[in-house]
């Protein structure tokens, strides 16, 4: 009747990998996140192997850990930074200007100004007020422009806030061109965690129709970028990467035949994800009512210690114990005293029904968008700490 407990780890690490992560891991205090510097790179090496011709800039806001951002400075990576926080913290370890992009459209004319003064000239752009910002405070710097997408097919939609439509981005190109800026290229992000390859083709599509029309007023337009939303490995399934780099090869193409222009990946998610694993305690393990049939787990890591992204239950991260034996089905929760702090309810996750308060609980692709996410002090618990592998 029961069903015996079933993690497949292998589709998230190697046996070996993990249990060098539990030794690791062993003599220190939950929660924690560990970091597998190796899988990173790994993670670097399979997109550009893929899509040997783009240029990776990393979404530094993914996992901006020191170590991470050295090895891909190491590597040659560009960087995809959001702030002027982000931008000292990558010039600080060694990239240099020309390998930066300041890839939000949210700026105050003074951190345009000081990104400039640091030798930033790649801005990204959606707004005709952020554009004259960027003229005035960035004198000839390349832009890109950013258009709208519905976000439709991704765990972790980015809709709505950024880009804007391809009339307005029209607009947009000429006028850059009027101020003394160089329109640069085009830009889009499909949503984060984007399980929905086609999501690309009408995008590339719309950029495209972009380009020509800038054309045919004299303006041509040499790079686009095609943003982030690659996948980590949680466990809704996705197609490899392969698949992806397959199909927005055969997009491009279509689209800008033979010669391409050049092309600009963001990937944060899909570089950092499968290499983090959040280790967790169980405090208490309790039940609403005797006739009830799920019990509740709570954890030591919560929504405000890093899995903010369970909100809505939007990623549902990989979970294992090791414990076996017949599970029971459970809701999970977070230690703080927030009601909103409750993992997943919706999702019941079958868990062993042996489990005990004490155990750990592992959660899988953890790597990016949970440390930095962490609340300060709520309820007076730390911030998440993160270890690196470095070997
Ligand atoms: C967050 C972000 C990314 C990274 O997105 P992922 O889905 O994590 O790869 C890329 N580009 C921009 C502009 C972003 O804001």
């Amino acid at each position: 009747m029961e069903n015996e407990f079933q993690f497949d780890l292998e589709r998230y690490m190697s046996q070996k990998n993990f249990e060098r992560i539990k030794e690791f891991s062993q003599d220190k205090e939950t929660p924690f996140l560990v970091v597998d510097l190796k899988k990173v790179e790994e993670k670097y090496d399979e997109l550009l192997d893929s899509l040997p011709f783009a240029k990776i800039y990393y979404a530094v806001k993914a996992n901006p850990l020191e170590e991470v951002l050295r090895m891909l400075v190491r590597k040659g990576s560009c960087f995809d930074i959001a702030s002027v926080y982000e931008l000292d913290h990558i010039l600080s370890l060694g990239a240099s200007p020309d390998r930066v992009s300041y890839g939000n459209t949210i700026k105050k004319s003074r951190n345009i100004a000081y990104a400039y003064s640091k030798g930033v000239r790649l801005f990204a752009t959606d707004s005709e007020s952020d554009l004259r910002k960027i003229a005035k405070n960035a004198p000839g710097s390349r832009v890109f422009f950013r258009i709208l997408t519905d976000g439709s097919g991704a765990d972790w939609p980015l809709s709505r806030k950024f880009g804007a439509h391809p009339d307005t981005i029209f607009k947009l190109i000429l006028l850059a061109a009027k101020l003394g800026l160089e329109p640069y290229g085009i830009s889009f992000h499909v949503g984060s965690q984007q399980r929905d390859i086609g999501q690309w083709d009408n995008a590339i599509s719309t950029c495209k129709y972009l380009f020509d029309c800038a054309e045919a007023e004299g303006i041509s337009l040499k790079m686009l970028n095609l943003g982030g939303g690659f996948p980590a490995t949680y466990i809704s399934p996705t197609h490899e990467t392969s698949v992806y780099a397959a199909e927005i090869i055969r997009f491009l193409k279509e689209d800008f035949g033979e010669e391409l222009p050049e092309i600009i990946l963001e990937p944060g998610r899909f570089m950092a994800g499968d290499a983090g694993v959040l280790v967790t305690e169980v405090i208490l393990i309790s039940k609403k009512s005797e006739a009830n049939q799920y019990s509740w787990v709570y954890l030591d890591a919560g929504k405000f210690g890093g899995l903010i992204e369970t909100l809505d239950e939007s990623i549902k991260y990989p979970i294992y114990s090791e414990k076996t034996g017949p599970v029971q089905e459970t809701i999970l929760a977070g230690p703080t005293c927030d009601s909103m702090d409750i993992l997943y309810e919706n999702e019941k996750y079958a868990l062993p029904a042996s489990l005990e308060e004490g155990d750990r609980l592992y959660f899988f692709t953890t790597g990016a968008y949970t440390q930095t996410y962490s609340s300060v002090c709520f309820n007076g618990f730390p911030p998440l700490k993160a270890y690196v592998l470095e070997k």
